[in-house]
């Protein structure tokens, strides 16, 4: 067969954008060289649908063991008693958990997706609002932190049978202990999604969901820094308060209802290169290597929100706890989207997003998000954070400046070109 070069010079081209570029988007990174030869290998070859050493294929004694190397890592790592690595991504960790708690029509409560949830708790446009009956939660417009107050009365008043304590674009630490004294109020089951600070949270250096609540989500890609996918916790296994009796007249444990709801419930064969390289990366976060670079994601972050601060930037919340933060550019009179299409142009990736109380649409947005999980991966420090608030700056400042973008662009270039993508 012909080697398809026009996908190959594709992806090369793409390398050099990653690699001569800034990327601040604030849900990626990028993985070590051997979580990126274990997810293109050959066990993108195999079929194993099931569970380890209950397959519905033959021929699966390796990828056995690497499936329950994941599992085992991701138990230690987060200290949790049930873990599934089989979801393909996050969102349909999400649905799998939904499918396994919940019946058409349910009540969930989300975090708004304007104040900064994921399309999946609850968004009109996605599955999470369609065939479920959602309510939100959202931010107090003054502090820009979750209104813990709102929370208790939406869930009081709507008795929905799952809470979802998560963000997409929030930047202070969750009290996970708050939202579990309202869901044991109510009755309802209680997951945090930790997609975004997965990685910071294994470490210690954010609140645990774990001990608080019944189940946790997360994807594997962001700053836990595996490859792309979703992961499904519990730490305490219990029985399902909404599920059906068993014959012998007991409930069915969630950790069953969840592996079901998984496969063959969503999903079909599993990505076993995907969890091999899931088990490479759960293994480099167990490392003290990973707690250093945890630790400069959040130093980075901390630097870079007082850098926007001190240039008169408004930053949701005041400023970031975590690796991510959401700025209003309402007082810089440009859109998030003319924001974001500007530093494409200089070769700096950030992401439109709506704001708390935006009046724009999510296509316009009045906000970008910005995270530094990828830049400290390529080695930047907190002086550097100041030089690329310096630069955004300039681009908003000369959005319509196509020279002076060109410019930036190859400031951006200089910057990053004795920086590797590949650091472990
Ligand atoms: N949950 C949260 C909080 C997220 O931020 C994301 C992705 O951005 C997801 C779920 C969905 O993950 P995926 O894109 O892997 O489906």
């Amino acid at each position: 067969m012909q080697r398809d070069q026009i996908i190959f010079d594709l992806i090369e081209d793409e390398r050099v954008r990653q690699t001569n570029g800034l990327e601040l988007i604030a849900s990626e990174n990028f993985v070590s060289e051997q979580v990126m030869e274990a997810a293109g290998s050959i066990l993108t070859n195999k079929y194993a649908e099931g569970y380890p050493n209950k397959r519905y294929y033959g021929g699966c004694e390796v990828v056995d063991i690497i499936e329950q190397i994941a599992i085992d890592r991701a138990k230690e790592l987060f200290g949790a008693e049930y873990v599934n690595v089989q979801p393909h991504s996050g969102s349909q960790a999400n649905t799998a958990v939904y499918a396994a708690c919940l019946k058409p029509g349910d009540t969930i409560l989300g975090f708004d997706l304007s104040h900064g949830g994921h399309l999946t708790h609850g968004s009109p446009v996605n599955f999470s609002g369609k065939l479920y009956n959602p309510v939100f939660y959202g931010v107090d417009k003054e502090s820009g932190t979750i209104d813990y107050n709102h929370l208790e009365k939406q869930a009081k008043e709507h008795k929905p049978k799952l809470i979802i304590a998560g963000a997409s674009a929030y930047s202070r630490d969750i009290d996970f202990k708050k939202f579990r004294v309202i869901a044991d109020e109510v009755g309802a089951i209680l997951m945090a999604d930790i997609s975004h600070p997965a990685g910071l949270i294994a470490k210690g250096i954010l609140n645990d969901p774990i001990p608080y609540c019944h189940i946790v989500t997360t994807t594997t890609h962001k700053t836990l820094r595996g490859p792309r996918g979703g992961m499904i916790m519990i730490g305490k296994d219990f029985d399902n308060p909404f599920g059906l009796k068993l014959k012998n007249g007991s409930l069915k444990k969630m950790s069953t209802l969840i592996n079901s709801a998984v496969f063959p419930g969503n999903q079909g064969g599993p990505l076993e290169h995907i969890i091999a390289a899931k088990a490479i990366a759960f293994g480099e976060a167990l490392t003290d290597e990973f707690l250093h670079y945890q630790i400069q994601v959040k130093k980075n972050a901390s630097a870079m929100a007082d850098a926007f601060v001190e240039k008169g930037y408004d930053i949701i919340s005041g400023g970031t706890d975590n690796h991510c933060m959401l700025i209003d550019l309402r007082n810089k009179d440009i859109s998030g989207k003319d924001a974001e299409n500007a530093l494409t142009k200089a070769d700096i990736t950030v992401n439109k997003n709506m704001v708390p109380f935006d009046d724009k649409s999510p296509f316009v947005t009045s906000g970008i998000r910005i995270g530094t999980a990828a830049v400290t991966t390529r080695g930047l420090k907190e002086d550097d954070m100041k030089a690329i608030v310096d630069l955004i700056d300039e681009v908003i400042q000369n959005h319509t400046d196509e020279t002076r973008l060109e410019n930036i662009a190859e400031k951006v270039n200089k910057m990053m070109s004795h920086r590797p993508i590949f650091t472990w």
